[in-house]
């Protein structure tokens, strides 16, 4: 207990597992919650006369599957070993934690989804500039990027959206401020771990000494870090926190990459979600997105990269046409194709199983995965040669195909050995003559046991005598009750069954010291083998990370070459135009996972910053809108990523950034109103769109009453049509039929609906993107789809009827009033700047109609303001304002 005590008091913060013989045992306070979030039992320990400690415990070998729970509950878990044999230990047997668990350095194979990458980050702030860095413990990849200027916070939090780390680390100064900006981006239900560390791991100078310790470098110049120094204290204290929560193994942390954002589209976090790219908003996992429709990835390397590619699009033209090539060249080789993923069908998780290897959890089987990986790379080495396009070809040039490290390990290994490492097994004859000499002896040893039982057989007349093993007595004759009469009077008595009874003879004794002495050592001696053969597989690191690397990039490329097949995807011509045009677009997702047995109707469009810069899509609820807009969206990605698309044919533009915002969705379980937040995110849109942007908006203003969304969503077009030398190319999607109205107003603003076909009440949607604007909305319509009872659909017709007339007759507009005719006029409270000049006053109530008439001032505010020199909260405010005013405004 004082060992457990003094190894717990360095472990405040963790639950310590403590290794007792075959169990890792937790004691006190967290016996009691291992016992309850594992659901395992809760006993008691005695530690001294009439004391008692809780004690719960879990057997050695089911290690992973507990602490997969422990870390999804939130607990960083501290692991202690044992660091002798007990049976060789003089007094207490030496322990010492091994490694602290926590969510962002599992390495457990049952932990880790293969199919993503689980990231450990660190944001640092140095001289007002951020830095963000973040390591893959699995595969050893590190990388850091930072952020300066008046935007950076948001490309901060964008970043972190993108590659959502387990586990965030934040100086201890910073640590409250994080918490509540990090559940804006994730929501409440993600689980993600914020580990404050002292303050002097981030500085600078300490950071840097840190990773060039590490790296055995004396200056970072050579990655490019010398002048990113808020990059390098972040990629710092992450490589401290690994040395202090693993004690051993990080050498396959053997780069630093310095990158910027820059050189990708920006995707918030907001943009991600509603694009449904690598998850989606209903239950958080990749059905139903695009990562599900362009994944046909084969080994988890690829699958973990497209995921990469998907959300971080390409800025660079060369490389978008690099991709581009390589896909064509793969989509018009069948025969190639083939070959190439009948072989990396074969290939394992190279990167994972090298992190395992250096961190010392690999076992001979990841051996064997090796083997089989490499086997296949002459084949597809040659495969890829055949290829023409330049980048498959190159990449066949460089592939190194080890087949010397193949051969050593195809010569060392069994092709099926054992899971643990500590009990032979593992390696083949002939590899050691001491381990052949060995198995010699103990195979000698069987042989001679098994001659044993046919001689004694025949000396004693006993026909179903046997010869068994167990560990407590070791070998042993047995005899059935029955022929105890026959018993030698050489036979010792070991043990007695309800049958039968267990002998044994001296001469089988000395055969098995010969026999359990032999296997000890060629215990000992196959664990020394593996263990060189890592040490061998580590001085490869450099060639065999690359070689993974190349794997998995011409995994993604076959996966790209395969959606486009299956789809039926052309290669976009993408280039430096301020354009998008695409052909008969289609939604990839949708078109793939609707349930209709109606084929999907594609659609074109065509956006500019000169001539047509917005379009706004017009149209009754469940015509086709949100999936036209996100089809543009994501079609545009696509090409970015070098990708085929889903279109007759496409001209992209380079987009510096995607904006998507869709109008009041659910978001109150992140603890904001959803108006709120509709408005913070349009106004993060109006600030932050360049000319190189596409802005998708759908049913903005939605969350709030009429009058306020439609003036909402009019001024925030109107913004994004005005402002200067900054047009984004804009698809607004909006049931406010009213809005149609900018399109005389506005030179670059577009009507288009999704027609209909209405016929008797019916309406039939033909999903067709057409010129000019909805004339009315059809929510009624919606109305009777879902079930309303009759009468209700028939009151809701006749009122709108009569809103309608009111409305045209520049009327007071009340629902109450049944008949146009009879609505009497009344003294108006609207100030007169507010009311139309539409000629209607003499009537007495006016309906101020903002888009008929005059503008009311707070628009001439609105159009005076320079909104790139509003904070976020000003905007808030402005929009509040013009909220007011409009409330004011209606009767
Ligand atoms: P809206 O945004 O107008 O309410 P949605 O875009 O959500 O409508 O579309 C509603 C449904 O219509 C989709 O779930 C899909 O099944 C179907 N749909 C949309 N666009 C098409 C299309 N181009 N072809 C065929 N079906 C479509």
């Amino acid at each position: 207990m004082r060992q457990y005590q003094r190894i717990k008091m360095e472990h405040q913060d963790e639950l310590l597992l403590f290794r007792l013989g075959d169990f890792y045992e937790s004691f006190g306070e967290d016996a009691k919650l291992a016992a309850d979030i594992l659901n395992i039992t809760l006993t008691k320990k005695h530690v001294a006369k009439g004391k008692t400690l809780p004690l719960a415990g879990i057997p050695y070998h089911a290690l992973d599957n507990y602490l997969n729970k422990l870390i999804k509950a939130g607990l960083k878990v501290a692991i202690c070993e044992q660091m002798e044999d007990p049976k060789a230990a003089k007094g207490l047997v030496r322990r010492e934690v091994t490694r602290v668990v926590t969510p962002g350095t599992v390495i457990e194979d049952g932990i880790l989804d293969d199919q993503s990458s689980n990231y450990l980050a660190c944001v640092t702030r140095h001289h007002g500039n951020w830095g963000l860095a973040m390591v893959e413990i699995s595969t050893g990849a590190l990388s850091a990027t930072e952020f300066s200027g008046n935007d950076a916070r948001s490309m901060l939090l964008n970043e972190l959206a993108r590659i959502r780390p387990a586990e965030l680390l934040v100086s201890d100064q910073d640590h409250p401020q994080y918490t509540g900006h990090l559940k804006e981006i994730f929501g409440a239900g993600e689980i993600m771990m914020i580990t404050p560390v002292d303050d002097a791991m981030v500085l600078h100078d300490r950071a840097r000494m840190e990773l060039m310790d590490h790296l055995s470098v004396s200056s970072l110049q050579g990655y490019g870090a010398e002048d990113s120094p808020s990059a390098v204290c972040a990629a710092g204290a992450i490589i401290r926190y690994l040395r202090e929560t693993r004690k051993n193994g990080l050498g396959h942390i053997r780069e630093l990459r310095i990158y910027s954002v820059r050189d990708t589209m920006i995707l918030d976090a907001t943009t991600q979600r509603s694009l449904e790219l690598v998850r989606n908003s209903i239950d958080n996992t990749r059905a139903v997105t695009l990562l599900y429709q362009l994944d046909h990835t084969q080994t988890p390397m690829g699958a973990r990269l497209i995921q990469k590619w998907i959300l971080n699009p390409l800025q660079d033209l060369d490389l978008i046409r690099e991709r581009q090539d390589a896909i064509e060249g793969l989509v018009s080789n069948t025969v190639v194709r083939n070959l190439l993923r009948d072989g990396l069908r074969n290939v394992k998780d190279l990167e994972r199983i090298l992190g395992r290897i250096h961190l010392n959890t690999a076992n001979a089987r990841d051996m064997v995965m090796l083997l089989g990986s490499l086997k296949e790379i002459p084949e597809l080495r040659s495969q890829l040669l055949r290829l023409e396009d330049t980048r498959m070809q190159e990449l066949g040039g460089k592939i190194r195909t080890m087949s010397f490290l193949a051969d050593r390990l195809e010569n060392a290994f069994v092709p099926e050995p054992p899971v643990s490492v500590r009990e032979g097994g593992m390696i083949r004859d002939g590899y050691n003559k001491d381990l052949d000499d060995l198995t010699g002896i103990s195979r000698g040893g069987k042989d001679w046991i098994a001659k044993m039982r046919e001689t004694e057989i025949e000396r004693t007349g006993i026909q179903n005598l046997k010869i068994g093993y167990n560990r407590v007595f070791g070998y042993y004759i047995e005899v059935s009750k029955a022929n105890m009469d026959k018993i030698p009077g050489d036979y010792i008595r070991r043990q007695t069954l309800t049958n039968a009874e267990r002998f044994i003879t001296p001469d089988l004794k000395e055969k098995e010291e010969l026999i359990l002495g032999a296997e000890e050592n060629i215990h000992q001696l196959e664990l020394e083998i593996f263990h060189k053969e890592c040490h061998f597989i580590i001085e490869q690191t450099d060639t065999l990370q690359l070689l993974a690397n190349q794997l998995a990039e011409i995994d993604v490329l076959m996966s790209l070459a395969e959606a486009a097949l299956v789809g039926g995807y052309v290669r976009p011509l993408v280039d430096g135009s301020d354009g998008i045009e695409i052909l008969d677009g289609r939604h990839p997702v949708i078109e793939s996972t609707t349930m209709s047995d109606q084929p999907f109707v594609p659609n074109d469009v065509h956006l500019d910053c000169h001539e047509q810069q917005i379009w706004l899509i017009t149209g009754p609820n469940m015509a086709g809108k949100s999936t036209y807009i996100r089809q543009v969206a994501l079609l545009t990605l696509m090409s970015h990523m070098g990708s085929f698309i889903p279109a007759r044919q496409a001209r992209i533009g380079l987009v510096d950034r995607i904006f998507t915002r869709v109008g009041a969705t659910d978001f109150l379980a992140r603890g904001q109103s959803t108006f709120l937040v509709e408005m913070i995110e349009t106004a993060n849109i109006l600030h932050n769109a360049s000319d190189r942007s596409l802005v998708i908006l759908d049913e903005i203003g939605r969350g709030t009453s009429t009058y306020d969304g439609l003036s909402i969503a009019w001024a925030v077009i109107e913004y994004l049509h005005e402002k200067p030398r900054r047009r984004a190319k804009t698809l607004f999607a909006t049931h406010y039929h009213e809005l149609t109205e900018l399109e005389s107003r506005f030179k670059r603003i577009f009507n288009y609906n999704v027609a209909i076909r209405e016929a008797d009440e019916k309406i039939t949607f033909l999903y067709q993107i057409v010129k000019g604007g909805a004339d009315r909305s059809y929510g009624i319509y919606a109305a009777k789809l879902a079930g309303m009872p009759e009468d209700t659909v028939n009151r809701a017709k006749e009122i709108l009827f009569n809103l309608e007339c009111m409305r045209a007759n520049g009327e007071d507009v009340d629902p109450e009033k049944s008949q146009c005719a009879d609505i009497p006029g009344s003294a108006s409270s609207v100030p007169d700047q507010a009311r139309g000049s539409s000629g209607t006053e003499s009537r007495g109530v006016v309906q101020p109609d903002l888009f008929d008439t005059g503008l009311p001032s707070i628009f001439d505010e609105l159009l005076k303001m320079d909104v790139n020199e509003l904070t976020p909260v000003q905007a808030i405010g402005v929009l509040e304002e013009l909220v007011n005013v409009l409330r004011g405004m209606r009767p």
